[in-house]
């Protein structure tokens, strides 16, 4: 299972975020702990978005792993953001090994990334993604079942529904049509994270002025909160909130 990390806070350096912290996302890339999905390391590309002060979005992404990136390296240590999703991936069995295919995935707003994988894809979402455009198909990122998790997902938002109710409902359709897929899902607009568990590890960790969340802790090891299983976590740098995400069904709240 690929390794997320997002991030709400005073400006830090991409590299403060991301590289240097014991066991940190680059660490993580190597030497996991905890990858209960299978896998072994996380190898097969990385990416991480950040906003900039004016609100909008930047993205790099690679198809290598993340140890063997200088560029990155560079420009970690050099950008600096209040709000940061990054992400490095072990591809599922099957899937493409593509920069398009690394999460966070974007549409200039939000940004979004999915550690788990989709049973039975891509037939136990065929009926889903019936329901999107020929257009979003034919642009998805990569064929693999976290940019049909995106793609679905940015409908909703772009249909007005609310980010947590969205992401809510979008769990519970993946489920019903997909039963044991693993759906750790985080999205963030930049002033929030919005991230589920459900059968993958998260935490969470917050200071007076800062939230973060994590496939696995990095950095100091005071503070992490684990989020239980089948749980919904909103938070930003005031409040972390966790709702239940077991017994609802869809609209319920
Ligand atoms: N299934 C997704 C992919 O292949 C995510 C993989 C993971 O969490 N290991 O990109």
């Amino acid at each position: 299972m690929c390794r997320h990390v997002g991030y709400l806070g005073p400006a830090v350096s991409l590299a403060e975020l991301l590289l240097e912290p014991a066991h940190s996302l680059l660490e993580q890339t190597w030497a996991p702990n905890d990858m209960r999905g299978g896998g072994t390391i996380n190898a097969d590309g990385f990416g991480v978005g950040w906003y900039r002060p004016d609100g909008a979005v930047a993205r790099y992404r690679a198809a290598v792993p993340m140890w063997t990136d200088e560029s990155f390296r560079q420009t970690a240590a050099d950008v600096r953001s209040g709000a940061v999703v990054a992400a490095v991936r072990s591809a599922t069995v099957g899937m493409p090994v593509t920069p398009g295919a690394c999460a966070p995935f974007t549409d200039d707003t939000w940004l979004f990334s999915h550690n788990g994988r989709i049973t039975g894809w891509p037939d136990s979402l065929a009926k889903l993604a019936t329901r999107l455009e020929v257009v979003d198909l034919l642009t998805l990122e990569a064929a693999t079942d976290s940019a049909l998790l995106w793609a679905l997902l940015r409908q909703r938002l772009a249909g007005g529904e609310e980010p947590d109710q969205a992401v809510r409902d979008l769990v519970c359709e993946v489920v019903a049509a997909a039963p044991d897929s693993r759906l750790n899902l985080l999205l963030s607009d930049g002033a929030r994270l919005i991230a589920t568990t459900w059968t993958h590890a998260l935490w969470v960790r917050r200071t007076e002025t800062s939230v973060a969340v994590a496939s696995e802790p990095f950095g100091p090891a005071a503070g992490w909160v684990e989020v239980p299983d089948r749980c919904l976590l909103v938070a930003d740098t005031a409040d972390a909130r966790v709702t239940s995400l077991s017994e609802l069904s869809m609209g319920e709240r």
